[in-house]
């Protein structure tokens, strides 16, 4: 017998509440599982990519090497989500917005720096995990356009 799930926000919400055991909540572990359950295992979790001269460029939250594309999962009050816009703390302002920028930043490069070397690059928020995994595998396909 399951422990009692608190109720869930809304149908989506509920969706991935069912699909996932209370251990598995972590947005990263979710996705992989999401994506395993929709037939695209063969990933690699943390894989280290170099660019052409060695050096190392990121390690994405999940990888498919073989066909160059690369997701991040993004919490979206550390990485600053768009969608959600969530406030600042209203205390140490200077300090918040530093390591916000910072954050950005640091995504932005990586993302340029794999799609500089030809790899597609692929955020999920926190925030849109709850779309499901049609969603998901809607990101996997190859991009349309940039
Ligand atoms: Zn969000």
């Amino acid at each position: 017998m399951a422990l009692e799930a608190p109720p869930a926000s809304s149908p989506a919400v509920h969706n991935v509440m069912v699909a996932n055991t209370s251990k598995d909540t972590k947005p990263e572990l979710m996705v992989r599982r999401m994506l395993r359950e929709a037939d695209y295992p063969g990933y690699r979790v943390h894989w280290r990519i170099d660019d052409e001269r060695g050096r190392y460029v990121c390690r994405p939250d999940i990888t498919y090497p073989g066909r160059l594309v690369a997701v991040f999962v993004h919490g979206c009050f550390w990485h600053r989500c768009p969608l959600c816009e969530l406030d600042l703390p209203k205390t140490n302002v200077d300090y918040w917005d530093q390591k916000f920028s910072k954050n950005v930043d640091r995504d932005r490069r990586k993302q340029k720096a794999l799609l500089d070397m030809g790899w597609d690059v692929h955020t999920i928020w926190e925030c849109d995990i709850g779309g499901g995994v049609d969603g998901l595998i809607e990101k996997l396909a190859p991009n349309q356009s940039t």
